[in-house]
């Protein structure tokens, strides 16, 4: 009974390890309708299935054109799957989708500045800058701006 094989434990996803800066996240996924998992997200799924309950209606299916994912055949068989959302559905899902996480991540970059010019004008307020500093200043926020 003491025999199974050993096999030693495999690490998250790196966004999903603890500690993991959120600012500097960006999606892995290649289909945002499903985020690569087949289905078609919750909050996607009720635009369009208003009264959707995960646990008692079926997974819907994505179909979007540019997602990759193959779901197991089983599912299809067994006829586990909602299979309504047709392609032309799901990019727009995929497009709304990708457009609230460019927003999200576009605040969260406006947040980041914004709380860098805030520690700036304190430092002002101390004492004022000498060129060098000035400059090391400009030039770091202008980094952060062509980065993004
Ligand atoms: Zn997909």
């Amino acid at each position: 009974m003491n025999n199974y094989p050993q096999l030693s434990p495999l690490k998250l996803r790196e966004e999903a390890q603890p500690g993991y800066q959120a600012e500097s996240w960006q999606p892995t996924w290649n289909c945002f309708c499903c985020h690569d998992t087949g289905f078609v997200q919750y909050s996607l799924v009720k635009k369009i299935i208003k009264n959707y309950v995960p646990d008692r209606h079926k997974p819907v299916e994505c179909n979007a054109s540019s997602c990759n994912i193959r779901l197991g055949e089983t599912l299809y068989e067994t006829n586990t799957l909602d299979r309504r959302f047709d392609p032309e559905i799901c990019d727009r899902l995929d497009a709304e989708e990708r457009q609230i996480w460019k927003k999200w991540r576009h605040e969260k970059h406006r947040k980041r500045l914004e709380s860098l010019e805030l520690n700036c004008t304190k430092n002002l307020r101390a004492r004022s800058r000498t060129q060098e500093e000035q400059f090391e200043v400009e030039r770091r926020h202008q980094e952060m701006r062509n980065n993004y």
